[in-house]
């Protein structure tokens, strides 16, 4: 079997677009062979299940995190985006999101509780691809609920830390409602940038924040909204 790593915005295999459905089917993973039940998986019956298709991105967000002394969550999530590992769209911007604002918030000096980022990954990555449109939830916004409910150690039982993490996640999930086909890249600077702000306001945390980014990422995204895209770059195209 060949894997084109270059191609995964479509399968992965074969390199065809990716068929989105309604109706879960049951479908083998190719490479750990468990079996999952799947809306997202190839016509020509290829299947990769969530775990594999994020493992090398998330590698690449432990090493970058692991290395860098940013304190601009903007700046690191362009950075892990950019590695050839990271796929066009998928689950794995679920994890990064909240590990990303945690390790910033770290970096710029404030106590975050014992393993922080590690959590945020753990938790991040049991947010399955393709929620946005099967359960109403940008899985990126969830990212920032989870980041604020690691930072506060809120729990089901907690009152304020539970609130305050349900919030956010409102607060993110608010600003993308943008009428467009899902992009994991426009949802996960988003997702950031609300951050960044219900951090400020609400928890007393200020991150540095770099100016608005020019995508690059228009030709790999069939379903790019273009002009109504608030990263969208005319003379990358
Ligand atoms: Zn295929
Ligand atoms: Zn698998």
């Amino acid at each position: 079997m060949t894997i084109d790593m270059q191609s995964r915005e479509n399968c992965a295999v074969c390199g065809r677009p990716l068929v989105y459905g309604t109706e879960e089917v049951t479908k083998l993973c190719d490479f750990c062979g468990k079996e999952c039940p799947a809306l997202i998986y190839c016509p020509e019956g290829h299947y990769i299940c969530d775990t594999c298709h994020s493992s090398a991105a998330l590698d690449i967000l432990r090493e970058v995190l692991n290395s860098t002394n940013s304190a601009d969550p903007t700046a690191i999530l362009e950075k892990v985006m950019s590695h050839p590992s990271v796929p066009m769209h998928g689950p794995e911007h679920h994890a990064m999101v909240p590990a990303i604002i945690v390790a910033a918030v770290k970096n710029a000096g404030y106590p975050v509780p014992e393993g922080a980022v590690e959590k945020t990954i753990e938790r991040g990555s049991k947010v399955p691809g393709g929620w946005c449109g099967s359960h109403g939830v940008c899985g990126a916004a969830i990212g920032v609920g989870t980041a604020v409910s690691v930072l506060t150690g809120a729990t089901p039982l907690t009152g304020r830390a539970r609130s305050l993490a349900n919030e956010a996640t409102v607060f993110a999930l608010g600003r993308m409602l943008d009428d467009g086909p899902r992009c994991c890249k426009r949802a996960s600077r988003t997702a950031i940038e609300a951050a960044v702000e219900f951090l400020k306001t609400r928890m007393d945390i200020h991150l540095d924040l770099n100016e608005k980014v020019k995508c690059h990422y228009t030709t790999r995204n069939r379903e790019c909204i273009k002009e109504a895209c608030p990263y969208y770059d005319s003379t990358s195209v």
